[in-house]
């Protein structure tokens, strides 16, 4: 049997439906995760090429033929390919200028690059730092910013690049810090923003339709416009804490010692904790604060919480809980119906507090 001669081509605007026999040298510059259609249960897969003069490239494998190629097309790296299924690509599925994609299918060729002839260069990125990420986004109705995947987006973890080594040398460093921030985010274990609104303020009689309304194990975050009311006077308003974590802890102020929350070297320190009811004048809600939310509410620190703690402080705490209970605020609470069905939770956890500017005075 004669060998077939492909033609090499260097870009893909070459490469038509009716163009036969092609071959083409290609980098691999992302590549998605397996994923399900929307209105299908096909599976696809869905990857940038990019071809030596820089064109993009959508690319798209289906089905059986993901995990038949999944030891090949790796990030980054070069590949021959030929007898590619060239297809038009609908334009509003288009990412990339190009009007045809490629799907790779069983009778597709891909060959990698022979080790000594030259690999494609891998793409450059415009890296976006995320506080001028603000610019990019289309709205300004919430406040804060998080990043939302969608089905087209793509992420790749440590990519050969120097941006990202110089942030795993910069993680490597602040590991503590990174984890101190990851185990404080997990206290609050955030459902879906957009379940509701999350301006909506939700009056305390109606607290008990809008969790009938969830989902059984739902978790979810709404808020209330309240007053803070303390009713138990001798609670104790702090826990000794790890600083990395918060993770309570036997140990002493200021002792140093090895957290088996956090395995880290670590130093015990007072953490505020208080339970409170919160009152909008149409019922109350019994609730639990931590940390920086009580220090907010009450203006003091969890040292001085602390060094008032005992009956010969009553006074001091009388004096503090009336002057908190003059205030109203924003009241951010979580829902974890999972854990407010367990007894011993009978608390909203309150994740932030805002306070109201009274504008009659
Ligand atoms: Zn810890």
């Amino acid at each position: 049997m004669a060998l077939k001669m492909r033609t090499v081509y260097t870009s893909i605007k070459d490469i038509t439906p009716s163009t036969r026999d092609w071959k083409i040298k290609m980098i691999v510059a992302e590549k998605s995760p397996k994923r399900t259609g929307q209105r299908s249960p096909v599976k696809y897969q869905s990857l940038t090429l990019i071809d030596p003069e820089g064109n993009r490239l959508q690319a798209t494998i289906f089905d059986k033929d993901i995990n038949s190629r999944k030891d090949t097309l790796h990030i980054f790296q070069s590949y021959y390919i030929s007898n590619a299924y060239v297809k038009p690509l609908d334009p509003k599925y288009r990412i990339e200028t190009h009007e045809y994609q490629w799907i790779l299918n069983a009778k597709t060729i891909i060959e990698e690059v022979p080790k000594d002839e030259e690999q494609l260069e891998p793409p450059k990125y415009q890296f976006i730092p995320f506080n001028e990420l603000d610019a990019y986004k289309n709205s300004i109705a919430e406040i804060g910013l998080s990043l939302s995947s969608r089905p087209k987006s793509k992420f790749m973890i440590n990519p050969v690049i120097p941006e990202a080594t110089s942030l795993q040398e910069w993680a490597a460093i602040n590991d503590l810090l990174l984890k101190s921030i990851i185990a404080k985010s997990l206290t609050y274990p955030f459902a879906s923003l957009s379940s509701v609104g999350i301006r909506e303020i939700i009056k305390n009689c109606d607290v008990a339709e809008f969790i009938k309304s969830l989902q059984p194990m739902a978790k979810t975050k709404f808020w209330i416009k309240a007053k803070i009311i303390v009713v138990d006077l001798r609670q104790i308003f702090f826990y000794m804490s790890c600083i990395g974590c918060n993770k309570g802890t036997g140990y002493d102020y200021n002792d140093t010692f090895l957290c088996y929350h956090c395995k880290h070297q670590s130093i015990s320190q007072p953490r505020c904790r208080a339970y409170v009811e919160l009152d909008d004048g149409t019922g109350r809600l019994s609730a639990v604060m931590f940390g920086e939310v009580v220090e907010e509410a009450f203006g003091c620190s969890a040292v001085e919480l602390m060094n008032h703690t005992g009956d010969e402080h009553l006074s001091y705490i009388e004096n503090l809980v009336a002057q908190v209970s003059q205030n109203e605020w924003k009241v951010e609470l979580l829902v974890d119906l999972d854990r407010l069905n367990q007894k011993q939770y009978k608390n909203f956890n309150v994740i932030s507090i805002e306070a109201v500017q009274d504008d009659t005075k």
